[in-house]
């Protein structure tokens, strides 16, 4: 029988924030999107407030204010350096697994007695929470559905959940409702209720002619799946990106052509600095403006161009000319909401992969220089050296203003204990 694991850590950002900040356990945190603009995630504690996803921040201002209520920005950087952590104490305990998101592991079991799976995925919880912090929630089951249908009632329980004989695999189904099936989705759950089907166990039951007609061959397979019946393999191997994406919305409306260039600067550095971390040429790049669209009565425009260069290369000051180029052409004095830059086509960045007279970096000199300056803003971060285009006031930055420190990133930001 196939065994598949699925860990799922609890709350995750917020979660990652009371980790960082023992003065937040406890308490009701929420995290806001860019721009501090809706709630995308909240503790435990605010969960029981009643607070739900997506909430304006200005709805909560009254409970930020009394005290009830903790709001940070999200902090990208460290929930990654998190992701990486529980990916990394996961790894240990399978042969294979696949990342599924930011914070789910599909793990591959087929080298455990399923009778001691419970105990397995409480050694695995345990010791993720020891090396890194971070609460999860596992389910484990024959396939990568009943793994994720055993974890809602790990959530309920004590955290872990295995389903590994026909007759638990009933008992879980009869209590799951349809809408918590692993990627039905609500249109076609609240499909499948207006049938009369309203558990996981009553799809399961259903003819597969029947589904795949009224629904599809992918829903077909998630049906197979519930009846223990391997349809979804594990990828173990991450898809390489066909773009690298760097768009920020304004923390405030941007006219200025002179703030606009500096915000692209700082965009296409981040960038490139992606695309040398992946050791990749771009061949292709384009530039993108837009308008705030939810201020209606504002005037709209938004437009972008696409810029093939000479030779694929990952040299920034190459692509940071042709970028600022692409911008002027498109540029109209409007309030702009948004700059952004993507990279795409990408090659090896190999240098015997460029042509004698046309390598992938100008020269030998200035790989080394590209390389050189990652060394040192990975080593003092990464404003230690950067292009002067970027800008030093920067009155176009995203707002944050309830950061917590980037403990995990940032030299500077690693709070400073007393000891007594
Ligand atoms: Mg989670």
């Amino acid at each position: 029988m196939s065994l598949i694991g699925v860990a799922d850590g609890d709350n995750f950002f917020a979660g990652t924030e009371q980790l960082l900040d023992a003065r937040l356990r406890g308490k009701a945190v929420v995290v806001l999107s860019n721009n501090d603009g809706n709630v995308i995630a909240r503790s435990k504690e605010a969960k029981l407030l009643g607070i739900k996803m997506t909430t304006p921040r200005h709805e909560l201002a009254p409970l930020i204010n009394a005290g009830t209520l903790i709001a940070r920005s999200g902090c990208w950087p460290t929930y990654e350096v998190m992701s990486r952590r529980l990916v990394w104490s996961c790894s240990h305990f399978t042969p294979s697994l696949e990342e599924y998101s930011c914070d789910e592991v599909f793990m591959s079991m087929e080298h455990i007695d399923p009778r001691t799976a419970d105990a397995y995925g409480q050694l695995i919880k345990k010791t993720v929470a020891t090396w890194t912090g971070i609460r999860t929630s596992l389910g484990i089951g024959p396939t990568k559905t009943l793994a994720k249908a055993a974890i809602e009632r790990a959530k309920q329980t004590t955290g872990v959940y295995a389903v590994t004989t026909p007759t638990e695999i009933d008992d879980l189904l009869a209590t799951l409702s349809v809408e918590d099936v692993w990627g039905l989705g609500s249109r076609k759950s609240s499909w499948l209720k207006h049938q009369g089907i309203t558990t996981a166990q009553a799809f399961a039951n259903a003819p597969t002619w029947w589904i795949r007609q009224h629904l599809s061959v992918v829903s077909a397979r998630t049906q197979l799946e519930l009846r223990g019946q391997p349809a979804f393999p594990l990828i173990t191997a991450r898809a390489t990106k066909q773009e690298i994406l760097v768009s920020r919305a304004f923390g405030r409306p941007v006219t200025e052509v002179e703030q606009l260039r500096e915000a692209l600067s700082f965009y296409t550095a981040r960038a490139c600095e992606k695309l040398r971390a992946e050791h990749r040429c771009a061949g292709l790049i384009s530039v993108h403006v837009a308008t705030n669209p939810f201020r209606k009565r504002e005037p709209q425009y938004s437009n972008s161009i696409t810029i093939r260069l000479d030779r694929p290369t990952a040299y920034t000051p190459t692509i940071l000319a042709a970028a600022l180029g692409g911008l002027e052409r498109i540029y109209r004095p409007y309030p702009f909401h948004r700059v952004g830059i993507a990279l795409r086509e990408f090659v090896a960045e190999d240098p015997a992969q460029g042509t004698l007279f046309a390598p992938h970096f100008p020269s030998a000199r200035e790989r080394q220089l590209m390389m050189t300056l990652d060394a040192i803003c990975q080593r003092f971060g990464r404003e230690a050296i950067r292009y002067l285009g970027t800008g030093f006031a920067r009155p176009w930055a995203s707002k944050g203003d309830y950061r917590s420190p980037r403990a995990l990133t940032q030299w500077a930001e690693i709070p400073h204990v007393q000891v007594r």
